[in-house]
């Protein structure tokens, strides 16, 4: 293999890698003609002041987060049988928790694999690489996948904005094979509907899946009202564990269709109502009918996307839990969610209480959780936890 170039840490900068930190800031990169000159991407040796050789990295001189840990040995070759090996110890993790073949396949940094995303629809693989690094590894990537799944098709979704700040274009294409529209999958003993090239993020929210089997436990001989409905993960099942009716709201038509396909497939469609809103508006029009539901459900795209949107972010979701939680009936429940990495738990709790105070409801906290278990975060980048759940009753 061609020597690789290296990155130099400044004095001192090597620490926090020693103490296991996978990231590397461009502010701790000796910056100079040499790192710079660096193609965005790049395979590096990572080095502390003196010399010494801490592991390899993927090197972006334009991002932040500048340096990316894929190994720690410095002479580990990235080819498809390094990555195969970390794509056949996640699958056989995923395996275990999930036990069907539908679920998050990699959760990058936690997963070894640096800025990488792929979630596992049967024989059919959703990719959406997030860094440079990633971007410059895809064909490894994908010979990787195809020898270790013989996958029907690869589609690379890469048209999420943290694109932009990896200096990367965005865009969707089919990467191998044959990839549908629409693809059917199952959780939690369901059956579900995701739209692939033309659905939100990779086509489905796997982290929700055991938030979605706590909600539906509550839903028996339920009303239901699921907000930000999407593909309908929550509502449909809940209209499987026995509610009595359910009312799936959301601004998207296309989403509003598939929950309709998921309703049918799982013989509920007689009570899984749809309706396409603003959530804020379909609140407002809700409220009317007062405190008429057992279970409201509120998932939420981010509201706060950077540190610009915090106080706004913030006060959306007070004001979504003020307006929710007029609807719950007494001693029903409401889930509140936010996905908001820059919203950390105590301030969305705090933001859930006020919302409470504001709707003059008392109650208590039953559960609080986070992304299902196939979203792992890695022990020294505890920040990257990014999604919080709240189960209330309300008196
Ligand atoms: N709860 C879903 C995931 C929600 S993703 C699940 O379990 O899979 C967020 C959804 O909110 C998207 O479907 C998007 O179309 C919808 N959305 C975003 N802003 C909205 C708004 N202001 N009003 C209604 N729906 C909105």
């Amino acid at each position: 293999m061609a020597k690789l170039p290296s990155v130099i840490l400044r004095a001192g900068e090597d620490r926090r890698v020693r103490a296991g930190r996978p990231w590397v800031f461009s502010n701790e990169v000796l910056m100079d003609g040499d790192a710079k000159a660096i193609p965005p991407g790049a395979l590096a040796t990572l080095r502390a002041a003196s010399g010494e050789k801490l592991g390899l990295v993927t090197f972006n001189p334009h991002s932040l987060i500048a340096g990316r840990l894929i190994s720690h040995n410095p002479e580990a070759s990235v080819d498809p049988l390094f990555i195969g090996r970390r794509l056949a110890r996640a699958a056989a993790l995923r395996d275990r928790l999930v036990g069907v073949p539908f679920y998050r396949l990699i959760h990058a940094e936690a997963d070894g694999l640096p800025g990488l995303i792929v979630d596992r629809f049967g024989d059919v693989f959703v990719v959406q690489a997030n860094s440079a690094g990633m971007e410059a590894l895809t064909p490894v990537l994908l010979e990787a996948l195809r020898a270790e799944f013989q996958p029907r098709g690869i589609l690379l979704k890469n048209d999420s904005p943290v694109r932009t700040l990896e200096g990367l274009e965005r865009g969707i294409s089919v990467a191998a094979g044959e990839v549908p529209d629409r693809i059917e999958l199952r959780e939690n003993g369901a059956r579900f509907v995701a739209e692939l090239a033309g659905g939100q993020k990779t086509g489905w929210f796997y982290d929700q899946r055991d938030n979605r089997a706590f909600m539906a436990s509550l839903t028996r001989d339920a009303s239901v009202v699921d907000l930000f409905c999407y593909a309908g993960g929550f509502g449909v099942l809940a209209a499987r564990a026995g509610a009595r009716q359910v009312l799936c709201v959301d601004r998207s038509q296309d989403a509003l269709d598939v929950v309709g396909d998921a309703a049918a497939l799982n013989d509920v469609a007689d009570r899984v109502a749809t309706r396409r809103a603003e959530a804020f508006e379909a609140l407002e029009e809700l409220a009317a009918g007062g405190r008429a539901h057992e279970v409201v459900i509120c998932d939420p795209p981010a509201f706060v996307k950077s540190r610009k949107d915090l106080k706004a972010g913030v006060r959306g979701y007070r004001k979504l839990a003020r307006m929710a939680a007029g609807l719950v009936a007494p001693g029903g429940f409401l889930f509140m969610a936010s996905c908001s990495h820059l919203v950390e738990p105590p301030l969305f709790a705090e933001q859930v209480q006020r919302g409470l105070q504001d709707a003059e409801r008392g109650g208590r906290i039953l559960r609080s959780s986070g992304a299902a278990l196939d979203h792992p975060v890695h022990p020294a980048l505890p920040e990257t936890a990014y999604l919080k759940a709240l189960v209330l009753q309300l008196d």
